[in-house]
Order: structure tokens, then sequence, then C-alpha cells
């Protein structure tokens, strides 16, 4: 699955969420997030994304390695 780093976080352009083929970009307070067992690894978000704040789970740089704790921490809370 993708993941959304930190610079999404007061940004949330959204124009990934119009882009996503199966609506698997949701709304948190602050920064948005990809679900990862709905997200068929397409890469349309990645590709929109103003501030870049999208990368492969794979690919995610080091300094936003929490932000795949975070990501999972959302959709258990949700
Ligand atoms: Fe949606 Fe594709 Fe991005 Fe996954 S990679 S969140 S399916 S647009």
């Amino acid at each position: 699955p993708f993941v959304i780093g930190s610079a999404c976080i007061d940004t949330m352009d959204k124009s990934c969420m119009e882009e996503c083929p199966v609506d698997c970009i949701y709304e948190g307070d602050r920064k948005l997030y990809i679900q990862p067992n709905e997200c068929i690894d397409c890469g349309a978000c990645e590709a929109v994304c103003p501030v870049e704040a999208i990368s492969p789970h794979r690919k995610v740089p080091e300094e936003q390695k929490e932000f795949v704790a975070d990501n999972a921490r959302f959709f258990l809370d949700v």
C-alpha cells in the first residue's frame, strides 16, 4: 500500500481522494490516511499530490517511518 507522510499535515489538498479508484483515502483531523487493506497500489494518488506526501510503503523515507505506525493506529481507532 501507499502511505501519506508529514507533508500532508495541515495541507489536506485532497486531490488524491478524487483520483483514488477504490476510495481508500480517509480524512483525519490534520492529514489524510490510506487504508492499507483497500489500497490496490495503483500509484494514482502519488502522482497528483501537490506536496509529494505519498510514497509506496517500501519506499517511505527513514524520517517518515513513524507515519507507517501512525497510519496503522488511525485505522485501529476508526
Ligand atoms: Fe488509492 Fe491507488 Fe493511492 Fe492506493 S495507490 S491509495 S489505490 S490512488
